[in-house]
């Protein structure tokens, strides 16, 4: 549960960070944007608290960039009242949430755990392997920062394998999974269907994370 606090005021980002490691979450400053950006690409955090107003590179343009890096991390925008507009492109920028100045820190820390424990359900569906980013929910598959559109059984088929990645899964087990009800499959369909899925992955460029193991099934690593 680590937490980057990304304020240009450093009374205020100080007292945020002695504030949140009291409460034991492990908390990392950025006093502007440009700084945030590089270590949000280095470390693997749980929720960034993004100052709207920052040098360099501001709030919103911070979000976005890191929205676009395929990042599911939570984001709490923190914004002064005049900056009404700016809330509202913030969420539409990706933020989970915003936190008008000035605040009482309980506040804060509220909304903190808030997008924490919604984060906690929902990202712990979102599966990845290698810079394969599959988003059950959403049904959506990024390599890298590239959406790949898949069919709802190349879909399935995909979902299933990277749910056991690391152990060889055989077709009939696929057939049993992902098609349900579909009593007459054949596993020649699943073939079909693994080598379109590599070659979409292949087009946007991705690496083959799909093996296939001779006389056993597929593996993703
Ligand atoms: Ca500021």
């Amino acid at each position: 549960m680590r937490i980057l606090v990304v304020e240009d005021e450093k009374d205020l980002a100080e007292a945020l960070g002695r504030g949140l490691t009291r409460q034991g979450y492990p908390v990392d400053l950025a006093f502007d944007g440009e700084s945030a950006l590089d270590m949000a690409e280095i470390n693997n955090y749980d929720l960034i608290v993004l100052d709207l107003n920052l040098p360099k590179v501001d709030g919103i343009e911070v979000c976005r960039r890191i929205r676009a890096s395929g990042s599911a991390v939570g984001i709490l925008m923190l914004t002064a009242r005049s900056g009404l507009d700016d809330r509202v492109s913030g969420l539409d920028t990706g933020a989970d949430d915003y936190l008008i100045k000035p605040f009482h820190f309980p506040e804060l820390l509220a909304r903190v755990r808030a997008i924490l424990r919604r984060d906690g359900e929902q990202r712990s569906s979102i599966l990845r392997a290698g810079d394969m980013v599959l988003d059950p929910n959403a049904m959506k598959l990024f390599v890298g920062d590239v959406e790949i559109a898949l069919t709802s059984k190349e879909f399935g088929i995909l979902e299933y394998l990277m749910r056991c990645a690391g152990r060889v899964v055989s077709q009939e087990e696929l057939l049993e999974h992902v098609w349900n009800d579909d009593a007459n499959m054949f596993t020649q369909t699943i073939k079909v269907h693994i080598n379109n899925i590599r070659k979409k992955l292949a087009d946007a460029g991705g690496p083959d994370r799909i093996s296939t193991i001779k006389g056993r099934g597929y593996l993703v690593s």
